[in-house]
């Protein structure tokens, strides 16, 4: 495999630093061309040192003389702004672009790597969820690829190796079920984001791990897996797997299903989308099926997470109600992970969100753009 240069936007989060240990693990096949943060200069400056990263972009305007001054002893270049991200991803020395920025805010330097024909390695499934046909599109126009990194969707995209052009009749997309999945109504409607934000497989970021507790997140994912995989969502069939074993499945017409299977390690997806179609260590537990004994399913429970149910509505639905869901959604995130608002109270603003849409069938990137401000304000206005 010729060495791959490769971009990380958002190096300084949970995805990014374990990006960063995959490639410190293969020296020889990766290198660092760029790194990207929104506001954690102290971290990106030791990464920057660490892997002599050409180019260091730091997103918060605001913090670019600190950065500029940190580095100044540097052969690093430092740039401010998004704008800056934007045209650093598109350049030559760049063959891969991880997208591992949180929310909404990873679109814009997703569409440039795309629009410039890169791989991107992505990780922001919001990107999909908002604008998952546009993305998609550009992706073709351009010939440009993208390669899962969600667990479940790298799973997927694994299974599908072994379609030979055979058509999919089921995605069964594994859920954990977060940390609430054994608790009743009552008890999860006075859950705080301390709780919340205690995953039992996972170590994420806190935005996906809220996601994870409403189960949100697996309804990206089935939005995600729609854009991804081109299959119909009525097709993709959610089933909570406790353990985090199975990371997804696939069933064909003839009844074979095809699953992916490790320990719940993130590192295992993001070193895959970095070095396909080969493999690489990186430095995962390896499965022990004897001490595992077994695997549970169940149905999930749209009472208790209505948001799944919501997830399904918007992209049955279509145009911009997707955007609408995740605006809507981070908003809410936010105002629960200031205990501002309760759990249900997400989805209730999702919900009442989702009713209050300017529906546009067939939306542009500016309708996009301009849904998500709009929505954002509504949403914060809600105060249930
Ligand atoms: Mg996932």
């Amino acid at each position: 495999m010729a060495k791959r240069r490769i971009a990380i936007l958002g190096s300084t989060g949970s995805i990014g630093t374990q990006t960063l240990d995959v490639i410190r693990q293969h020296p020889d096949l990766f290198e660092v061309v760029l790194i990207s943060a929104r506001n954690n200069v102290s971290l990106l400056v030791e990464q920057a040192r660490e892997f002599d990263a050409d180019n260091v972009v730091i997103c918060n305007e605001e913090k670019f003389p600190e950065l500029q001054k940190a580095l100044e002893d540097t052969d690093c270049k430092v740039w401010e702004g998004v704008e800056s991200l934007c045209r650093l991803v598109q350049a030559d020395n760049v063959d891969i672009v991880v997208g591992a920025m949180v929310g909404f805010s990873g679109l814009k330097p997703t569409m440039s790597a795309l629009e410039a024909g890169k791989i991107v390695a992505l990780a922001n499934k919001e990107t999909l969820v908002a604008a998952g046909s546009i993305v998609t599109e550009t992706m073709r126009r351009h010939n440009a690829l993208i390669l899962p990194v969600d667990s479940e969707h790298s799973a997927i995209f694994q299974c599908l190796l072994a379609a030979q052009g055979n058509e999919i009749e089921k995605i069964h997309l594994t859920a954990s079920g977060g940390p609430f999945r054994t608790w009743n109504k009552e008890r999860m409607a006075a859950a705080t984001a301390a709780q919340a934000l205690k995953h039992p497989n996972w170590n994420m970021g806190a935005k996906v791990t809220i996601d994870s507790a409403t189960m949100m997140n697996k309804g990206f994912e089935v939005i995600e897996a729609k854009w991804l995989f081109d299959v119909e969502p009525a097709r993709i069939n959610v089933v909570i797997q406790p353990e985090s074993i199975i990371h997804s499945m696939v069933e064909f017409t003839d009844g074979a299903v095809i699953a992916q299977l490790g320990y719940p390690d993130m590192r295992e997806p993001i070193g895959f989308a970095l070095s396909f179609p080969s493999r690489v260590t990186v430095g995962n537990r390896k499965l022990n099926l004897a001490e595992l004994g077994s695997i549970t399913f169940s149905e999930p429970d749209l009472e208790k997470f209505p948001c799944l149910r919501l997830a399904y509505e918007a992209i049955e639905r279509g145009g911009n109600a997707p955007c609408a869901l995740n605006a809507a959604n981070e908003i809410a995130v936010a105002k629960f992970l200031r205990n501002e608002i309760g759990y249900f109270d997400i989805a209730r603003i999702n919900e009442k969100c989702l009713k209050n849409l300017d529906f546009i069938a067939n939306p542009s990137l500016e309708d996009i753009y301009e849904t998500n401000r709009e929505i954002a304000s509504i949403a914060n206005d809600c105060l249930d």
